[in-house]
């Protein structure tokens, strides 16, 4: 059995420096906003060459508190793309503000600029570009879009950390980035959390008070704020992690070159890089017409495959459920419906966004992390060379 992912190999490999930072924030006694978090805050900014991190409990705060931050509320309209983990669009409604779903490329799954340009509209406040499974977005384009029309600029680079285009790391094209440290991601935390980078003073000071009850010090609190701070244990584990960062994405990006040779000529979709791109594979997905049916023969075959994403955002039965109000499709007049049902959802997410129905339809994520052996990426090709043979 060849397993989607084991955390337990990562842990084995750096076991007693966890522990060793685990045990100096137990001795330390301090857990809450103290020098683990600054110091991951120093080291993760440098890394993205931005001016500033905070860290924040999850991804989904990271952006929910960046969006406040650069002046997103109530009223306005915010694009984010209909293919993504749901927060890319949830954080927008937590703030008051309207999702607007552009479909994506189909070679990148990533907003592309034109598209974007056409969503626009007065009320537009923002972009969310998603550098997804570890591609980044053709950030340069968007960023200049952005700057053109006066938007804000808030990168979900939650699956991308250590990815470049041209060059420059994703995280500091805009007027804000969010990271998660959700256990799965290529830098991940034993619990939540997420960073905000930013190069912005305001912004950095904002989410700083928005994490914190909106504290203006001494029990004062200028604002609505959260409970919403990376906590000391998480930082320290992460520091530890961070030394390995590099080595590890070197490893998932040699994975990806081992199947890009290995599964050539198969009937499959495989991810590629953009020139100029720098993919940190956050996740190795491929797409078949017969995607279940794959799942399936890979499983008999003892392989483990997850797919990333089963249902486009705006087709989530959350915005069914007296949201479709909020959700709007680019050039289309706002919907009035209180509620639709998940199948009108489906039939009304094909006609808007085909490309990303059709993802959500054919996508696969194989085997991808720093410790796969070579003899399983070998393994996991083989069987999907058999699974494509049956189906
Ligand atoms: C994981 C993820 C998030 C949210 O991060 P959490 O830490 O799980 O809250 C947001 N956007 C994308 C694209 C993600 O993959």
């Amino acid at each position: 059995m060849i397993p989607f992912i084991d955390l337990t190999r990562q842990h084995a490999g750096i076991r007693a420096d966890l522990l060793t930072a685990a045990a100096r924030v137990l001795d330390s006694a301090r857990f809450i906003l103290g020098g683990e978090g600054e110091a991951l805050e120093r080291e993760l900014a440098a890394l993205a060459g931005v001016r500033h991190a905070i860290g924040v409990a999850s991804g989904t705060d990271a952006l929910r508190l960046a969006l406040t931050a650069v002046g997103v509320g109530p009223g306005d309209e915010v694009i984010t793309p209909a293919f993504s983990f749901v927060a890319s669009a949830s954080t927008i409604v937590m703030v008051g503000a309207t999702p607007v779903f552009v479909d994506i490329d189909r070679e990148t799954y990533a907003l592309e600029a034109g598209a974007v340009e056409r969503a626009i509209t007065r009320r537009t406040r923002a972009i969310i570009p998603v550098h997804l499974y570890g591609h980044p977005a053709p950030i340069d384009r968007i960023a200049a879009l952005a700057r053109t029309h006066g938007l804000a600029l808030v990168e979900d680079a939650a699956q991308a950390i250590g990815a470049t285009h041209d060059g420059r790391p994703v995280g500091g094209w805009g007027d804000a980035a969010c990271l998660s440290f959700y256990p799965t991601k290529n830098l991940g935390a034993c619990g939540d959390g997420g960073m905000v980078l930013t190069d912005r003073d305001d912004v950095a000071e904002r989410v700083r008070r928005l994490r914190h009850h909106g504290d203006g010090g001494r029990y004062r609190h200028l604002e609505l704020g959260y409970t919403a701070r990376l906590d000391e244990l998480q930082a320290a584990i992460l520091r530890v992690k961070l030394g390995h960062l590099g080595a590890w994405t070197d490893a998932r990006r040699r994975i990806a070159e081992r199947y890009r040779t290995l599964l050539a000529g198969l009937p499959l979709g495989l991810p590629g890089e953009r020139p100029g791109a720098r993919h940190v594979y956050h996740l190795y997905t491929v797409r078949h017409p017969q995607r279940d049916a794959l799942a399936k023969a890979l499983a008999d075959l003892g392989v483990g495959t997850a797919v990333h994403y089963p249902i486009p955002v705006p087709a989530q039965p959350m915005f069914g459920v007296g949201l479709s109000e909020v959700v709007r499709a680019a050039g289309r007049p706002r919907s009035r419906r209180r509620s639709a049902s998940e199948a009108s959802l489906g039939e009304s997410a094909e006609r808007r966004w085909p490309e990303a129905s059709r993802a959500a339809r054919e996508v696969l994520s194989l085997p991808c992390f720093a410790e796969l052996r070579d003899e399983e990426v070998e393994a996991v090709a083989a069987a999907v060379r058999r699974a494509c043979e049956r189906i």
